[in-house]
């Protein structure tokens, strides 16, 4: 017989994700460890100044009987959040969801998790190694961050991905472009011209895709209810399936894609219209490629011009593809059944090595696009509830 793992259940990461799994698990009484900074990613790698594009009902982050919402935030610390919600108040509130759900949270990263008799071995950046029944992933995505193949050999001083800066205001005095025309790089590129940075954005489709430009079909009563989810995930209709991830992971795989594509593809906020109409913005193009200069960058595009700028900023997403997290040892990525580059989940939001779970956007390929946004919390935290609390045992 193996024996008893040091610990019941392993979370590893401190974003909506992992903070919300914990106060779930926390509140049916399952021993978790939860490793983590928290909300590192908006803190870090988004900039400084960009406001959510999900509405105040779908940026709350899920917690067991509706404690920990944005409006008791609110009420808490007596103050005011706008809407669209500004990045620095959201950090703030997940903060202080922390320190509420889950306060014994530890900050140290986990280096590595391998298999073991008893469940996962898991070993810490401090050297600290111990066993663990259950480890549920909810590394979110950062690890994913996806460019052009044209930009592989330019130096990260003249091109690099939206994820990599928090304050933008850092190419003051350069000439920038930006790549991409879905909400990241509209945003920078507003935060850039609001700067007084020189911007163009140049993106392959032919049309900006906005959302959010008539209000007032989310005040329609019945109807509205009977066409929006209050999740914020796709457009009318789709919306309401995306919300039912059980119901959406059952469909045949050509309509899911297709379905979560139109979720998903990139577009803006209608509220960041006014904000980049000054902003040179070439559509239908592509870079075909790039040169790197002495101290510039050299472009050109599929319709024969050129561009030379200081810098390329590459707001172009993210890939899932677990191997990336390098946290995961090379025998447990070989157990784990995946499909382009998604672990294939069951309920409970289990992969195929069983107690190894994984949460958030790399939940996609199996549960639907909701899984890639804050408001899908709630659905990931209750299939972990409904898997692991009172089934404490696993058979392998
Ligand atoms: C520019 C931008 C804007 C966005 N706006 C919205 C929005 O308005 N609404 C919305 O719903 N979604 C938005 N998203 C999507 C957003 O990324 C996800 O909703 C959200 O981050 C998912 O949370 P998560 O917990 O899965 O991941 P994250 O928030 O990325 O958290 C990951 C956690 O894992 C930890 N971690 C990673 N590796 C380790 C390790 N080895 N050891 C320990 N801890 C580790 C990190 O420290 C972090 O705490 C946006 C994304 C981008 C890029």
């Amino acid at each position: 017989m193996s024996r008893a793992p040091n610990c019941e259940v392993t979370i590893i990461g401190a974003g909506p994700y992992g903070l919300s799994a914990a106060a779930y698990l926390r509140a049916a009484r399952v021993e978790i460890r939860v490793f983590g900074e928290p909300m590192s990613f908006w803190e870090n790698q988004m900039p400084a100044g960009m406001c959510l594009r999900s509405n105040w009902l779908a940026s709350h982050i899920a917690a067991p009987s509706q404690m920990l919402t944005l409006d008791e935030y609110c009420r808490e610390n007596g103050n005011h959040v706008p809407r669209p919600i500004p990045l620095e108040r959201f950090v703030d509130y997940g903060h202080w969801y922390q320190k509420r759900a889950v306060p014994n949270l530890e900050k140290c990263p986990v280096r590595s998790v391998g298999i073991d008799p008893c469940g996962f071995k898991v070993i810490l950046e401090n050297g600290e190694e111990f066993t663990s029944r259950r480890v549920i992933v909810a590394a979110g995505i950062s690890n994913f961050a996806t460019k052009p193949a044209e930009f592989d050999a330019i130096p990260s001083a003249l091109a690099s991905h939206s994820s990599k800066h928090n304050d933008l205001r850092k190419f003051k005095g350069q000439n920038v472009v930006v790549i991409g025309a879905g909400q990241s790089a509209l945003e920078s590129a507003a935060l850039l011209k609001e700067a007084g940075i020189q911007v163009e954005v140049i993106g392959r489709q032919k049309a900006i895709n906005w959302v959010g430009l008539h209000p007032r079909m989310h005040h329609l009563g019945i109807i509205s209810k009977m066409l929006y989810s209050t999740r914020d995930v796709g457009p009318a209709g789709i919306s309401r399936l995306v919300a039912s991830p059980t119901l959406f992971g059952a469909l045949p795989r050509k309509l899911q894609d297709r379905t979560a594509y139109r979720a998903i593809r990139p577009a803006g906020a209608g509220w960041l219209q006014p904000r980049v109409k000054d902003v040179s913005i070439t559509l239908g193009r592509k870079v075909v490629s790039a040169t790197a200069t002495a101290s510039q960058l050299r472009l050109r595009l599929d319709d024969g011009t050129e561009r030379l700028v200081d810098h390329a900023l590459l707001a172009t997403g993210f890939r899932v593809d677990i191997s990336r997290y390098s946290f995961l040892s090379e025998p447990l990525l070989e157990q784990v059944q995946t499909a382009n580059g998604y672990p294939v989940l069951k309920r409970g939001l289990e992969s195929s090595i069983p107690g190894l779970h994984f949460l958030g956007k790399p939940a996609a390929w199996s549960f639907g696009p909701l899984l890639g946004f804050v408001s899908g919390a709630e659905f990931a935290s209750n299939e972990l509830v409904r898997s692991i609390s009172g089934k404490q045992k696993l058979t392998r």
